[in-house]
């Protein structure tokens, strides 16, 4: 057999190696567990726990970790061995069901916004069966959801899980309606994730890239990204094998990598995997995230995941392709071929539509991060006004329903949905707008405002549940239709013309696309601290309630934790801008002042009347450049010192976004004149050109 087939999902404990290795009626029973979402017993638990241990042992493992993703957005593992020793004092290799189902955890040093001091500081893991084990370095990884002991979720996953599970009640009512029986429906996910490569060694002589993934200073290089040259450019040598031995790596845990090619930015690449259920994905893609970092060390690069790690060219997002299907695997956003299931895509779509509009702020709010401020709104990535793009042949339908109008608009004849024709909507109808925030792009819904470096869990769950909300509200009036066709036709057509300003399909970049979102009503947040405490209004907090995705104490606990996390990473900037202004910054420019000092002094000694133009201005201009950096630096400082004083979390993200962002542009700016005119010598820090285009 092919080696990369065999290898194919060879770390990985999924669906066939299920089957081969466990009992038919244990396999059935967890099967039921993963596809229908029944519980599961301690004596199949034992049984799968038993299985696995051996099938890990085999590969490798001699630890086995419940792996979580706790509110930091980072995953989270605490390894326990196998080892256990017999009544008799005999070492064996031992799992039990219940170290499979259940595992304890401090919770203390992981951040749960207050809940710690409401409930106890013990956590647990629980067992996420539907989300493949996998074996990470001789670990095999269990992938878990994370609580506290009052049940309170603690982490990304859980809320995730809930989403899927109300999406999944709602929409078996629509189907139902549609006269169709299935037992369960799912949420697919695809995630496009954009990253830089840098040289490590250039990488490790810079301080802000170490400890903040992005740099906080750098001027510009004389080349950037205006030739457009590197976009599906032939891919260097180095980026080459890095790319070949993580598809390997990738394989081995069973995400399928399937396409690889450069971005718009020098350095930037993309890897897309193929798409899976919804949880599944945002595992494998929090996995991948960590097998990207750990492969380019091996190559001498560094991997940065970093929303914009590089000021004046393209940031990194990471595209969320979301669509949902039922068990027998039918896509439910693919448009149909007979006007039956045309009318069933076109209710699910007017439902997609309305959700995005009803619940903008959601969506504004699950990709809200310090490092994604730097992205929405800046001129080439989504702006930060969530909209739907469908393309002309999706919008010229809707609009000939709203009107009434005719689909080629020569004659006025109501299109009756379900019943009528539609025109075939074609698959590929999408052109493709590389410059909305949510497009539909012929069997799914792309989301473009997710950043590079986040965990997809959140956005996900904003919009399984922003889907359900609708989806309820859409069952409850069709089940009480007198006649279905009827009631379907008059809400396709009202849910159009109540949401349809949520629909753009100009240039999303576009300086005018800003004023009329206004005049439109739409939402417009432009930052972290202004955006999240919106995730506590009244109308979200009874939402999320409603469909049991939060309760009102979760809600607030992450409001504060997104926050807190804010603030610490703009802190950490700010001090590590400090640190390389101080240390290295101020004394290159100072070093400068006396390099060209002395050379005007010889030449004055030398005797002769020589011409010191170049020495005299640029001692002037680096003179002013530097008091200027001295400046901003005790500004900076100031305001940070101010900071400390401000309890209220709310108002200290508020005042980083307002003060001290401000003074770091500042001071960049002063330290970015600089490097332009000190010698390279002096320079303390590899420039945007060696850090851009040596691989
Ligand atoms: P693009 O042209 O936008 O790059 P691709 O076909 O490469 O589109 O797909 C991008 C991502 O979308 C991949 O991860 C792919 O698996 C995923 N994807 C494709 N179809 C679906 C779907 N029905 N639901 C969710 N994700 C999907
Ligand atoms: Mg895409």
């Amino acid at each position: 057999m092919n080696e990369v087939i065999a290898n194919f999902s060879k770390l990985t404990f999924n669906d066939k190696v299920m089957k081969e290795r466990l009992p038919k009626d244990v396999y059935d029973a967890l099967k039921k567990t993963i596809d229908e979402g029944k519980p599961l017993d301690l004596s199949i638990a034992n049984e799968v726990a038993a299985a696995m241990k051996d099938w890990a042992i085999e590969n490798g493992a001699t630890h086995f970790t419940h792996w979580f993703q706790p509110l930091t957005g980072v995953t989270a593992e605490k390894h326990d061995s196998f080892l256990s020793f017999t009544k008799s004092g005999d070492i064996i290799m031992d799992f039990s069901g219940s170290e499979l189902i259940k595992g304890e955890s401090d919770a203390s040093s992981f951040p749960s916004g207050g809940l710690r001091a409401t409930f106890e500081a013990r956590g647990y893991t629980a067992w996420d069966p539907t989300s493949y084990a996998f074996i990470k370095d001789k670990t095999l990884c269990i992938p878990t959801a994370f609580c506290s002991f009052g049940g309170e979720s603690l982490d990304l996953k859980s809320p995730l899980l809930r989403s899927m599970d109300a999406l999944n009640v709602q929409t078996l009512r629509i189907l139902k309606l549609f006269g169709k029986e299935c037992r369960r429906v799912f949420p697919n996910v695809g995630a496009e994730q954009e990253y830089f490569l840098v040289d490590r060694e250039i990488y490790n002589r810079r301080k802000d890239l170490l400890f903040t993934g992005r740099t906080l200073f750098g001027a510009k290089p004389p080349k950037g990204q205006e030739l457009d040259d590197h976009y599906y450019g032939s891919i260097k040598i180095r980026v080459s094998a890095y790319m070949k031995e993580l598809d390997e790596e990738l394989w081995k845990v069973g995400i399928l990598a399937k396409t690889e090619h450069n971005e718009v930015a020098p350095a930037q690449h993309e890897i897309a995997p193929m798409f899976s259920r919804a949880n599944l994905a945002c595992d494998q893609n929090q996995a991948m995230m960590e097998i990207m970092r750990k492969v380019a060390k091996r190559h001498g690069l560094t991997c940065l995941l970093h929303e914009r790690p590089f000021a004046g060219v393209n940031g990194s997002g990471k595209h969320v392709n979301w669509s949902i299907s039922t068990d027998d695997g039918t896509n439910l956003f693919a448009p149909g071929d007979t006007p039956e299931s045309n009318a069933q895509f076109l209710l699910f779509l007017c439902a997609v539509i309305k959700a995005v509009n009803l619940h903008q702020d959601l969506l504004r709010i699950s990709v809200c991060s310090a490092g994604n401020d730097h992205r929405l709104g800046g001129n080439e990535a989504p702006p930060a006004v969530v909209s739907i793009f469908l393309g002309d042949e999706l919008q010229s339908i809707l609009e000939a329903i709203e009107t009434g109008k005719n689909y080629d608009k020569r004659e006025k004849v109501e299109i009756n949905i379900g019943v009528d024709a539609l025109p075939r909507i074609p698959r590929d109808s999408t052109d493709r707008n590389r410059t909305s925030p949510f497009a539909f792009t012929g069997n799914k819904f792309e989301f473009r405002m997710p950043g590079a470096a986040q965990n997809i869990s959140t956005p996900v769950t904003m919009l399984n549940t922003a889907l359900t909300n609708v989806l309820d509200e859409f069952a409850g009036i069709l089940e009480n239709a007198e006649n279905f066709n009827e009631s379907l036709n008059k809400l396709i057509r009202d849910t159009i013309r109540e949401n349809k300003r949520i629909i753009f399909n100009g240039n999303g970049y576009g300086e005018n696309w800003e004023k009329e979102a206004e005049n439109r009503g739409l939402l417009s947040f432009k930052s972290t601290p202004e955006a999240v405490p919106h995730l506590k209004d009244q109308k979200n907090l009874e939402l999320f309630a409603k469909y049991g995705i939060f309760t009102p104490t979760e809600v607030k606990s992450r409001c504060g934790i997104l926050l807190e996390n804010y603030v610490k990473q703009v802190n950490i900037e700010t001090l590590t801008m400090l640190e390389m202004v101080r240390s290295d910054i101020q004394p290159a420019a100072i070093a400068c002042c006396r390099e060209l000092s002395e050379s005007l002094i010889a030449k004055h000694a030398a005797g002769a009347d020589l011409p010191c133009k170049a020495e005299t201005e640029l001692l002037k201009r680096v003179s002013t450049l530097s008091d200027r950096l001295y400046d901003a630096t005790c500004s900076l400082d100031e305001a940070h010192k101010r900071s400390e004083n401000i309890s209220d979390i709310e108002e200290k993200a508020l005042f980083y976004r307002r003060e001290i962002i401000t003074r770091m542009n500042i001071l960049r700016e002063a330290a970015d004149e600089l490097e332009t005119i000190v010698s390279k010598a002096l320079w303390p820090f590899p420039s945007y050109g060696r850090m851009l285009y040596v691989v």
